[in-house]
């Protein structure tokens, strides 16, 4: 789907206020959304540090253990600030579903709609499922790779990522080991934070900023009814496959590489296996992962009508005894088995 088209569905699909900010966002203009986003999440981690500063003043360490760590915060402090000035541009989405930080309103603008955009397929799919704006997405737009891991501290190799957690803010604790950190959980609370850079023309990345938003959709659609605490991280191969599915679904040229990195591959470790894996695969399986997670979340995708129901029971599991407990619960509700035949027949079909 090209962009021109992206952008009629989006006006089709959004209310008065989308279609206003869609069409003002041209002439760069700011009515019917809000200037400043409630809670600033580039404010809070430098509150953060501050808090965490004061804790080691009111500390017992001594003068020389509270000089390094307090010289430590200061440094985050510099930095943090340094990279705050870099986002001049900050706006909420009139649904509030998204506070967005980017070095031009017109960078904040375009990504908001591109957020639009992803929640809007997220919900066709998972017809049963609302953001919870009460918790805003907070979304980074870093301007290039090099600002991104200089301020992010991420591997080079990445290129956005999300975190979804319950807002905690570290302090300090005297223990018979001596100091330690603790994470204080403020209750009620949940924060959403995805950080990612603006790809150039030629970039690979392109699909990163909407496979890192669903994962954001994803971790709150299983945790919506989760009490403080008891979060769940959505199953891995799901969720990276579900991201790769958001993110890939405009762009044919990001679907053939995957299909290409499964065509090399002579003897798959299949998508049942992968469902079971607890965390990423080596760095030689990585690419097949991936591809496969892919491959399989876009035919679980097409099973309708049953796709959302089963994709979300999914997402909950941990291991290959609970993948067999869930499509037994969900057989017992009339929704079919995952036919892993039939995803044979089907990859096959798309790798020829
Ligand atoms: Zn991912």
């Amino acid at each position: 789907m090209n962009r021109e088209m992206r952008f009629h569905i989006r006006l089709r699909a959004g209310t008065v206020c989308t279609l206003l900010a869609v069409a003002l966002a041209v002439f760069h203009s700011i009515p019917c959304l809000k200037a400043e986003p409630a809670m600033d999440v580039l404010e809070m981690e430098i509150q953060q540090i501050q808090e965490e500063r004061d804790a080691i003043e009111q500390s017992s360490l001594s003068a020389e253990e509270k000089g390094g760590a307090l010289q430590n915060a200061k440094d985050k402090v510099v930095l943090l600030s340094e990279r705050n000035r870099q986002f001049p541009a900050r706006i909420s989405s009139a649904n509030s579903f998204y506070h967005i930080y980017a070095t031009t309103t017109q960078t904040a603008y375009h990504y908001m709609h591109e957020a639009d955009h992803v929640y809007s397929e997220y919900v066709r799919l998972f017809t049963n499922y609302r953001f919870s704006n009460e918790y805003p997405a907070h979304i980074l737009v870093y301007p290039d790779h090099a600002t991104y891991l200089k301020y992010e501290k991420v591997n080079p190799a990445v290129a956005g990522h999300a975190m979804s957690d319950r807002l905690t803010f570290k302090k300090y604790v005297e223990t018979s080991k001596g100091l330690e950190v603790e994470e204080e959980l403020r209750p009620g609370t949940k924060l959403q934070r995805l950080a990612f850079y603006v790809p150039a023309a030629d970039d690979l990345n392109q699909t990163t900023f909407a496979h890192e938003l669903a994962h954001l959709f994803n971790w709150d659609m299983v945790n919506q009814d989760a009490p403080a605490g008891d979060e769940i991280t959505p199953n891995l191969f799901l969720n990276e496959g579900l991201a790769e599915y958001f993110g890939v679904m405009d762009d044919r040229k990001q679907h053939e590489l995957r299909i290409a990195a499964l065509r090399r591959i002579t003897k798959p470790v299949g998508p049942w296996e992968w469902l079971g894996l607890p965390t990423y695969p080596p760095y030689l399986k990585i690419r097949e992962f991936y591809a496969e997670a892919y491959l399989f979340s876009r035919w679980l995708t097409d099973q309708k009508p049953v796709a959302g129901e089963r994709l979300k029971a999914f997402l909950a599991i941990h291991s290959l005894e609970e993948a067999e407990e869930t499509m037994q619960q969900l057989t017992q509700r009339f929704v079919p088995r995952i036919d892993l035949n039939a995803y044979a027949a089907y990859r096959q079909k798309i790798l020829e």
